[in-house]
């Protein structure tokens, strides 16, 4: 039985796999090895997922969803077209579409994989991956953390010890983590990061920028509605990868914003010093995080032997300088920063499956877990400190016991309140989940004693149960956060029905469009097709001026296609600029 390693990242996915002792990154049908993280519905409810469902973003963005990894383990819903998702259903159709990548790339059914998250991620949102990889009929053989997974990925394995930086910065998150690396065995020292930084973040700033910069221009404001702004953000990300290897970018938006009756254009070139203004601050942060993982570690940067980089972002010159600056030493390159995440679970789903790869993995509980309890000190009884049962960084799994008692006389109540964090005030961390043990016998203070077990599993997921010394009393807690729940057996299969129509119905519902147009662009003929016919209509509203515009560009795309020019593609983009800034107007 074949099992697969899944990057689902924020900004994009990948699906690898181990044959024949070999790992790789399984291609789509268009031959890209990456699967933009973005679902949507076309206008005539087809399902989207991927690059298709991207480009429809910035005119679609009620129907489009992306970065829904910044809300996993949460029960923000998410509108697409007339129905309501939860992220973990959103996660769902991207590891469905994986798995059909899988299936259709190796010619045989895939059922088991390993998925990887960030190392920062809480109970909630590991729980809330192994969900969405169970709707998407996948048996989650293990959630293991994406800079583990970098590290296997780099085979590190000499006999000798090594440490290694696993530097992550990609669309949404970073993370960094001390590794070590001693033949087979590899482990995490210590983890730090932020799951709300990354390169998503930069496009913002540059977005804000760029709207800077065409208010001076034009001394008017971009306008405020999403598909503007949608705009502009995917031309600053843009902008981004292009100061990865160049000094200047230039930014050509037609028709972004209008003052009466005149349509005005961003039109600006972009230094790359100027972005890395815009960055630095950001940047700062994630070197202080690799100090904390550091001094967690208790290493000084000397002995660090390697530093690996992953994430798309971390393609940005800066970051590497900024690394290279900060720990005295260049940072390994190799395998492509955007990859190495999916090989690394490729690879461990290989071990656990059998195949002959060897590496053993050995992961660490990033955050402590405790709970809620009374200290006495000299002022009295203190309540709400944080009394910490599993320390961050311990080997998982790991299971802990703490002994408690009760605080008051004749006390017939405890409540078991689980907090995740660093903070010594309970309340300061994030809380897990609660719940009370009851009808305790009338005794002095002290004499009821009640141990807290916490067992922490290879996937992340925290189960806590309570005994009372002497009687024997328990209680359970699994821990599941902001909503999300394990689901029962009947609800997963609803839910996974519910996922296989969204596919049937992609698979039914095919656009027809004119075969000889552009025969090696058939993804753009749908969405041209859509376009023009767009554009057909529009003409008859127009003013004569404007038509006249119009009809000149429709001019040049007919001349395009019959020459299937590779001038197509701007002049489509022209094209949608030119609908949305006349449906903007038309709206006024
Ligand atoms: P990942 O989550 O690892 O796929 O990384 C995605 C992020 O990397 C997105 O924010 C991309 O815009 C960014 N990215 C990809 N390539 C580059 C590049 N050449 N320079 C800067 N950022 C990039």
């Amino acid at each position: 039985m074949k099992a697969v390693g899944i990057d689902l990242g924020t900004t994009n996915s990948e699906v690898a796999i181990v044959e024949n002792g070999q790992v790789r990154v399984l291609p789509g049908e268009d031959g890209d090895l990456i699967l933009p993280s973005c679902v949507g519905f076309s206008d005539t409810g087809k399902l989207l997922v991927g690059r298709e469902a991207l480009r429809q973003y910035a005119a679609a963005p009620e129907r489009t969803v992306k970065s829904i990894k910044r809300w996993m383990g949460t029960d923000h819903k998410t509108t697409l077209g007339d129905k309501e998702y939860l992220p973990h259903e959103v996660s769902a159709i991207i590891l469905r579409a994986l798995k059909q990548r899988a299936e259709n790339a190796l010619g045989s059914t895939i059922s088991q994989a390993v998925i990887t998250v960030p190392a920062y991620f809480t109970d909630a949102q590991r729980q809330a991956t192994k969900t969405a990889g169970e709707i998407a009929g996948l048996e989650v053989l293990q959630i293991i953390n994406e800079p583990t997974a970098a590290a296997l990925a780099y085979d590190l394995r000499s006999e000798e010890t090594e440490r290694v930086v696993v530097y992550d910065l990609g669309g949404g998150t970073f993370d960094v983590s001390v590794v070590e690396i001693t033949g087979e065995v590899t482990e995490v020292l210590a983890s730090h990061g932020n799951n709300r930084l990354g390169g998503d973040d930069f496009d913002r700033l540059l977005q804000l920028h760029l709207g800077s910069l065409f208010k001076k221009q034009h001394n008017v404001d971009v306008p405020d509605d999403a598909a503007t702004q949608a705009r502009l953000q995917s031309a600053a990300e843009q902008v981004k990868i292009e100061l990865s290897s160049h000094a200047f970018a230039t930014v050509r938006e037609a028709y972004l914003g209008n003052k009466g009756k005149t349509a005005l254009h961003l039109e600006t070139e972009v230094a790359r010093a100027d972005f890395e203004k815009l960055i630095r601050p950001l940047l700062e942060e994630t070197l202080q995080a690799i100090d904390r993982a550091l001094t967690d570690a208790k290493l000084e940067p000397e002995q660090i032997d390697r530093i690996i980089l992953v994430g798309g972002s971390t393609r940005i010159p800066l970051v590497q300088q900024m690394i290279e600056e900060h720990l005295g030493q260049a940072p390994t390159d190799g395998i492509q920063p955007d990859l190495c995440v999916a090989l690394g679970a490729a690879l461990q789903a290989g071990v656990l499956v059998g195949e002959s790869v060897d590496a053993i993995l050995v992961d660490v509980i990033p955050h402590s877990l405790g709970v809620a309890a009374a200290v006495t000190t000299p002022m009295g009884l203190i309540p709400g400190y944080f009394s910490v049962i599993i320390p961050r960084n311990s080997v998982v799994p790991v299971s802990r016991s703490h002994v408690y008692s009760t605080a008051f006389d004749k006390q017939e109540i405890v409540e078991i309140e689980v907090f995740q964090g660093e903070n010594t005030i309970a309340e300061e961390n994030v809380p897990l989940g609660s719940y009370k043990v009851e009808n305790l016998p009338p005794k002095p203070a002290g004499d009821i004693q009640i141990e807290v077990h916490f067992d922490f599993d290879l996937n992340g997921i925290l189960t806590v149960t309570t005994t009372e010394k002497g009687k024997g009393q328990q209680g359970t807690l699994v821990v599941n956060n902001a909503g999300i729940q394990k689901l029962s057996s009947h609800e997963l299969t609803k839910a996974r029905a519910d996922l296989e129509s969204l596919f049937e119905f992609e698979s039914d519902e095919t656009i027809e469009v004119s075969a000889e147009s552009i025969v090696d662009k058939a993804e753009i003929d749908t969405e041209l097709a859509t376009l023009l016919e767009g554009a057909q209509k529009l003409l008859e509203t127009l003013d004569s001026e404007q038509a006249e515009e119009l009809q000149d560009l429709l001019d040049q795309i007919e001349d395009a296609i019959s020459q299937n020019s590779t001038e197509l593609l701007e002049l489509q983009e022209e094209l949608e600029d030119f609908l949305y800034y006349a449906n903007n107007n038309e709206e006024e």
